[in-house]
């Protein structure tokens, strides 16, 4: 049998958010330009003549799902938990808002990212996501439960 291999692909977007209780600097507003590094694992396809034979998965394949799924909705976009004072005034303003219903450091956002893709169908193995040059944090997806991240549990959670 073919042996497993990983794939990886690359995406970037540009996103503000605002962590309320923070200690330091990021209980401000702020952005910062995202790195997604979306990972899949599995045997290529081995059947002759096929599309995607000796693919795990097509690259556009999983571009195009990406996208429509994490990057156009995050993308320019205010990420909020939904108890942040300016939210309000972003809707009114018709600004772009991304109502994630938890507190959006990398942690989670790469465990909503991973729970995502997942439940569209995508083989994925591991999201890593990076919130500065110097900073990630990584979900496998297998670590997630069935029924998603842990913070759905505590109610409000648009997943
Ligand atoms: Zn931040």
């Amino acid at each position: 049998m073919q042996h497993e291999v990983s794939v990886c692909k690359i995406f970037s977007f540009d996103a503000a958010h605002q962590l309320i209780g923070h200690k330091g600097k990021c209980a401000n507003v702020h952005g910062h330009t995202y790195r997604l590094e979306v990972v899949l694992k599995g045997r290529p396809v081995t059947e002759e003549g096929r599309s995607d034979e000796g693919f795990v998965a097509d690259f556009g394949d999983i571009k195009a799902l990406v996208k429509a799924r994490i990057v156009d909705k995050l993308d320019h976009a205010f990420m909020a938990k939904g108890d942040e004072p300016v939210l309000e005034t972003l809707q009114a303003s018709g600004s772009k808002v991304a109502v994630l219903s938890f507190r959006t450091t990398a942690e989670n956002l790469a465990g909503y990212i991973a729970y995502t893709l997942r439940q569209s169908g995508l083989p994925v193995y591991s999201v890593k996501l990076w919130e500065t040059p110097t900073a990630w944090a990584e979900v496998l997806a297998a670590d997630i439960p069935e029924h998603g991240p842990a913070y759905c549990l505590n109610g409000g959670c648009d997943l």
